[in-house]
């Protein structure tokens, strides 16, 4: 972090991005466009610190140090953070998982920005509000999770997880209270459950490039893309490719898409606000976004 002060300039305001692998993170590409679209470029610089997996409390204890005023967190140091933070928002507490750190003169506040970028991505890629909505959920992992509560915060009328390991499903819909349930693994009860619902979120890297055999099909998705149909709304976390073999056929079917770099530039705005305490740049930020990440064919 020392590295980024002198390479930002003695009085520049430095926030990043910590994870590993890291360097393909886009988070500093994004707030750099941020603070270039605020006129705030040459006071304001982002950067991506790769830190191994267990060595988070030596980046925070980095971050008091060297003021860094804000960090983003991504894999694998969301949990590890929640519980080094001196001081956590509901939200991250009740995930167990923090995405995005402030250096409050030395004091770190950890929440969690994933959820709500969620839900701004399905308010802006399709017009989608979760109050009264019925959604199911693909996946029980830490991105599942925060879609999970975000949903039901939003006010959902059902959030019900679909999960390869049901023990992390029944964990995950615990976080929605009364409105969450978990689908049995049965053809029939997941083709019951997608067609009662209004939205489908496929959070499970299933459909990464680079995740071996995991490109989907037949078989490999929990939730058959042919299940969804015209009105219904088919959201993929993944955004690389932009489009997954998933959710282009949820589309063939009639359903409306969303993917997931919407959610990638939300919860990274959101963070922004925390950091700088202004409106922050949110058409620039997925202007960059689709340059870095265009969508194919
Ligand atoms: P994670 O914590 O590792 O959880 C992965 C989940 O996917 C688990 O529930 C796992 O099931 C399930 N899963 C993995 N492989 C599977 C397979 N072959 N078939 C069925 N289920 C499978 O990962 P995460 O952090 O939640 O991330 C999930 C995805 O969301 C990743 O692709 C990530 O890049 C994406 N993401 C996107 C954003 C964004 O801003 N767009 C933000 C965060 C994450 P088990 O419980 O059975 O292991």
């Amino acid at each position: 972090m020392d590295g980024a002060r002198s390479e930002a300039g003695a009085g520049a305001t430095i926030v990043g991005v910590i994870g590993s692998p890291v360097a393909h993170s886009l988070s500093p590409l994004l707030h750099n466009a941020a603070f270039a679209a605020l006129g705030l470029a040459d006071e304001w610089r982002s950067f991506a610190f790769e830190v191994p997996p267990g060595q988070a409390a030596a980046a925070l204890e980095a971050m008091r140090l060297s003021r860094v005023t804000g960090l983003s967190v991504t894999m694998p140091h969301k949990a590890d953070v929640a519980a080094l933070v001196d001081e956590c928002s509901d939200v991250a507490r009740r995930l167990g998982a923090v995405n995005c750190i402030v250096n409050r003169d030395g004091a770190l506040f950890g929440t969690n920005t994933d959820g709500e970028g969620f839900v701004s991505s399905l308010a802006r890629g399709a017009g989608f509000a979760p109050e009264g909505r019925r959604c199911v959920v693909v996946g029980a992992g830490g991105a599942a999770r925060a879609v999970v509560l975000a949903l039901a915060v939003g006010g959902a009328a059902q959030v019900a997880v679909v999960n390869r390991t049901p023990e992390r499903a029944y964990e995950a819909a615990e976080l929605a209270g009364p409105v969450g349930s978990v689908v049995p693994l049965t053809e029939g009860s997941i083709a019951e459950a997608v067609a009662a619902a209004d939205l489908v979120v496929n959070a499970t890297p299933v459909g990464m490039a680079g995740v071996a055999g995991q490109t989907g099909g037949p078989g490999v998705w929990l939730v058959p893309p042919d299940l969804l149909e015209p009105g219904q709304v088919a959201a993929d976390l993944v955004y690389a490719p932009r489009v997954t073999p998933w959710l282009a056929e949820a589309v063939a079917c009639g359903a409306t898409a969303v993917d997931g770099l919407g959610m990638l530039v939300h919860q990274a705005a959101a963070q922004l606000v925390l950091w700088t305490g202004v409106e922050p740049p949110v058409e620039a930020m997925w202007r960059a976004a689709e340059a870095a990440s265009p969508r194919e064919g």
